[in-house]
C-alpha cells in the first residue's frame, strides 16, 4: 500500500522563502499519533529555523509548531488520545525517555532537544504532523483553536518562568517587548497578582498594554523614565527580539533582581560601566541574575493551559490563510502582528 501524501509549505534551504511541498506521511512508530492540522500561530523560532539561525536543522524545513488539530491515527502505545480527539501540539514533539532530565520530568531539557522539535521530521505548517502522543495536550472543549494555538508555544514560553520566580515579594514585574509573547506575558503576570508594568520602545504600544492588564507603562527610550525606574523591578521578562538596551535592564532591577529571557532574541550584554567595557559593576554589586527560560515541562503545559482557560487569558489573533504563510511570516518578522498570527488549513 503506497502512504498517503501530506502536503504542507517547506524552505528549501536556508533563507528561503516557503514553498508548496509534497511528501508522504510518515509512518508511525508505537508511540506517535498522527494529527490533521486544523490551526498553526506562526512564532519568530520558525523565522529564526528558516533563516538557518540555529544550524541544527537540516532543509527542507516546514516550521510550524503553535498546532492544533485532529487526532486521526494512533500508533499501538499510545493511550489517553483517541482519534478525534482535540489537541494542541508546541515545539516539542518528542523526547529521549532515558536521560536525567527526562527522568525528572523536564522533559524540554532533554540531552537530545535539538532532535525533539516538532519540524523533526516535518512541521505545523502542512496538513498534518507526526509526534509523540505524550506530547499531543488534550485541549479544554471551550477553547478556541487559535487560542490553544497560540498558547502552545507563546504560552509556554511565558508562563513557567512567571510561575516560577514572580513569587513571595518579587512581585514587581516588568514585561519587556509588547508584541506575540508580551502581550500574553502581561495577561499572565497580571492573573498571577503581579504589579505589571509594561516596557516598550514604542509609544503606540501604551494603550494596548494597559488593555492587556498592565498598571504601568515605561517607555525605554526616555532616559529620564528609566532612571526613575532604578531598583524598581524584582522580576524583567524580556520578551522583545530587537532594541534592548541591557545596561538599563539590569539598571532598573532591583538588587538580587532577575532578567529572564523565554526567547531566542539576539544578546549583546554590555553589562560594564559607563560605557558598558568597564568593570561589571551594577552587574555583581547588584547581585543581578540572568536566566535563560525554555519552554516549559509536560506538566507545565497542562497547567498553564488550565490556567489560561480560568482566568480567562485572551491573546489578540489575526487569522490567514495556511496559504499566505511567507507573507505571515513576513508580518512577524517586521513585528506588524497584532499580536499573533494563526494560519488556518482549509
Ligand atoms: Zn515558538
Ligand atoms: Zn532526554
Amino acid at each position: 500500500m503506497s502512504p498517503s501524501m501530506a502536503v504542507g509549505y517547506a524552505a528549501g534551504a536556508a533563507g528561503q522563502p516557503l514553498e508548496a511541498f509534497t511528501y508522504p506521511e510518515p509512518d508511525l512508530k508505537d508511540d506517535e499519533v498522527r494529527v490533521a492540522v486544523t490551526h498553526c500561530g506562526v512564532c519568530h523560532t520558525d523565522i529564526h529555523a528558516v533563516d538557518g539561525d540555529f544550524g541544527v536543522f537540516s532543509f527542507p524545513l516546514i516550521p510550524g509548531h503553535e498546532i492544533v488539530g485532529q487526532v486521526t491515527e494512533l500508533g499501538a502505545a499510545v493511550s489517553g488520545l483517541k482519534v478525534g480527539d482535540r489537541v494542541g501540539v508546541g515545539w516539542q514533539g518528542r523526547c529521549c525517555g532515558e536521560c536525567e532530565w527526562c527522568r525528572a520530568g523536564e522533559e524540554h531539557l532533554c540531552l537530545q532537544i535539538a532532535d525533539c522539535g516538532t519540524w523533526t521530521p516535518y512541521g505545523g505548517f502542512a496538513s498534518s504532523v507526526v509526534v509523540d502522543g505524550r506530547f499531543a495536550y488534550p485541549l479544554p472543549a471551550d477553547m478556541a483553536p487559535e487560542v490553544a494555538a497560540v498558547l502552545m508555544c507563546a504560552g509556554i514560553a511565558v508562563y513557567p518562568p512567571l510561575r516560577r520566580y514572580a513569587t513571595g515579594a518579587a512581585r514587581r514585574v516588568g514585561i519587556v517587548g509588547v508584541g506575540g509573547l508580551g502581550h500574553l506575558a502581561i495577561q499572565f503576570a497580571k492573573a498571577l497578582g503581579c504589579e505589571v508594568t509594561a516596557l516598550s520602545s514604542s509609544a503606540g504600544k501604551e494603550e494596548d498594554a494597559r488593555a492587556f492588564g498592565a498598571d504601568h507603562f515605561l517607555l525605554t527610550t526616555d532616559q529620564g523614565a528609566m532612571e526613575e525606574k532604578e531598583f524598581g523591578f524584582d522580576l524583567l521578562l524580556c520578551t522583545a527580539q530587537s532594541g534592548n538596551d541591557w545596561g538599563n535592564l539590569v539598571m532598573v532591577l532591583t538588587k538580587n533582581g532577575r532578567l529572564v529571557l523565554p526567547a531566542f532574541a539576539p544578546i549583546n550584554l554590555p553589562l560594564g560601566a559607563a560605557s558598558g567595557s568597564g568593570p561589571a559593576v551594577d552587574f555583581v554589586a547588584h547581585q543581578v541574575s540572568i536566566t535563560g527560560s525554555f519552554l516549559g515541562s509536560r506538566a507545565d503545559m497542562l497547567e498553564m493551559l488550565a490556567f489560561a482557560r480560568g482566568h480567562g487569558i485572551s491573546p489578540r489573533i489575526e487569522l490567514m490563510p495556511m496559504a499566505q504563510v511567507n507573507e505571515a511570516m513576513l508580518r512577524v518578522r517586521q513585528n506588524r502582528a497584532r499580536y499573533r498570527v494563526v494560519l488556518v488549513n482549509d
